[in-house]
């Protein structure tokens, strides 16, 4: 049986959330809800030099809006807390002391400068490339293995300052498999004496994260590509504190790379290309420069889940457009890509497009009966839902219904009068005289209207292509828009009528 499933997003507080940050605690939570499983927000803020202000409260407000809600975490309670590691400085001084005493760590007093000369020294021996501290370099260094119980003691006891570090032995290569890359493989040399706790008394991510995961019963690890590399230590905790059976399985998320080019995607490539690459919009606490985010530009949050939920994962059909639910249920970690995906803003546009098209027609309405009332405008529950309708297709964001079909509600600004010229020929003005005096002898409904200007243009032996333009800039002063027979429902009889025999005026020059 599988065990209870539990996952995390542990970011660190040092600014905003970046896609990639939002994408990782999105699968994650996905695998967590798939499997009945729970989610949980850990918020990792050992490095107090790199918390930023506000970014903790910001990361939870973009959880929230993206509707990728934690079970349990910082802002969401549960059994399993403190979620803050900074509210959890004695648990690691605890467990550090656990692998001290069982030989898995030691302490270590070099002091920074005598590193730095040590590192410097032997980067001069060899090409540059400086030796790492651990198992063939510990044993000239001043530590808690070369050092005798009596001056280690006497140290301890004067204060003074010193690291804990991981003692890795050498021998076999470390192997594990991870569920995206599958077997990965680490030669012990590559493995350094880790630092577990430094000299300020706060762990370093590695015995947090692995000492966290354990005690909050974390099953599966799911993060970014760039703590593949950090995996073995991770392991080698895991073996030193004897938890080697509750540890999670790891899967290693490929990058979201820029849109041009190899490389992760950045902030720079948003600035430069005109797209966010935040959820939502952060104001710099020392700029003071805001960048938006994809909720300012005007996304919907299921749209921006199904697009970053496809930017680096699919079902194995050909199917993009996915529910929340549908999502949870599809999800697989088996199907996450290796390689990394190219990001691509127009596809996010796309898919907001989409879920606008099917959308409950009533979420549209009351967005535009809002602005409406913020208007003043005067217009009928029948208009709004109408005209809702038959916009629904032709915007990219909700906010576009405010202004695409203004033409329906308020004067028209502009006619596209070169166009209307190129369209206007002698018979033009009868046809729509014509079609105004029987106007008032027909239903005034799309499908009657359109009927009536098909008769017209056979009575004329006129072409659609010639007297519909001139209709669409009569009634709305564009060429392009949805259904003009539709248009004219909206506009009503008496304004159609207005704006058509306006095309007197509008002509007399040609
Ligand atoms: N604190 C790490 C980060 O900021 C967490 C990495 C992990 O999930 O283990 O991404």
């Amino acid at each position: 049986m599988m065990k209870q499933v539990r996952t995390r997003f542990a970011p660190s507080p040092t600014g905003p959330l970046h896609i990639g940050g939002i994408r990782t605690a999105l699968y994650a939570y996905l695998f967590a809800k798939k499997h009945q499983g729970d989610f949980l927000l850990r918020i990792e803020d050992t490095d107090q030099n790199r918390t930023v202000q506000g970014a903790e409260e910001y990361i939870i407000e973009t959880l929230i809006w993206c509707g990728i809600i934690p079970d349990e975490g910082v802002g969401f309670g549960g059994k399993y807390g403190p979620y803050r590691q900074s509210d959890r400085k004695a648990i690691y001084r605890e467990y550090t002391q656990k692998l001290i005493e069982n030989g898995s760590a030691y302490y270590g007093f070099d002091t920074d400068e005598e590193l730095a000369v040590w590192r410097a020294n032997s980067a001069e021996k060899n090409n540059g490339i400086s030796d790492a501290y651990n198992f063939s370099t510990r044993s000239t260094m001043r530590n808690s293995l070369t050092l005798s119980k009596n001056e280690v003691a006497d140290l301890l006891s004067n204060n003074v300052p010193y690291v804990v570090r991981l003692k890795v032995d050498d021998g076999e290569d470390l192997i594990f498999e991870d569920t995206i890359r599958g077997q990965v493989a680490f030669k012990k040399s590559q493995l350094d004496d880790r630092i577990l706790l430094k000299s300020d008394g706060m762990p370093t991510y590695h015995l947090a994260n692995v000492v966290d995961d354990y005690l909050m019963k974390i099953s599966h690890v799911i993060r970014g590509e760039e703590w593949l590399a950090s995996t073995p230590h991770h392991i080698l905790l895991y073996r030193a504190f004897g938890w080697e059976d509750e540890m999670p399985s790891f899967s290693h998320l490929p990058l979201i790379l820029k849109p041009d080019g190899k490389g992760k995607l950045s902030k720079r490539d948003g600035d430069r290309l005109g797209f966010p690459v935040f959820g939502l919009a952060w104001t710099d606490p020392e700029s003071k420069e805001t960048s938006l985010g994809y909720r300012e530009k005007g996304f919907e949050p299921q749209a921006f889940i199904n697009f970053l939920a496809m930017l680096g994962w699919n079902d194995g059909t050909e199917k993009e457009i996915f529910s929340d639910e549908e999502l949870i249920h599809s999800f697989s970690l088996e199907r996450v890509h290796k390689a990394g995906a190219k990001f691509n803003y127009d596809k996010a546009i796309w898919y907001n497009q989409q879920f606008l098209k099917n959308v409950n027609l009533t979420y549209l309405a009351s967005f535009f009966e809002s602005y409406v009332s913020k208007n003043s405008l005067n217009l009928s529950n029948t208009f709004i839902q109408k005209y809702c309708e038959i916009f629904r297709e032709r915007i990219s964001f909700i906010h576009d219904l405010e202004k695409i079909g203004s033409y329906l509600y308020s004067d028209i600004e502009s006619f596209d009068v070169d166009s209307l010229k190129k369209k206007w020929s002698l018979k033009s003005l009868d046809f729509v005289n014509d079609y105004i005096s029987k106007i008032e002898t027909t239903e005034f409904e799309s499908i009657k209207l359109e009927e009536l200007f098909k008769e017209l243009l056979n009575k004329y032996e006129m072409g659609m292509g010639q007297m519909m333009p001139v209709f669409r800039i009569a009634l709305t002063g564009i060429m392009q828009g949805p259904s003009v027979f539709d248009s004219m429902l909206l506009l009503g009889k008496e304004e159609s009528i207005k704006r058509l025999t306006n095309l007197e005026v509008l002509t007399r020059d040609f």
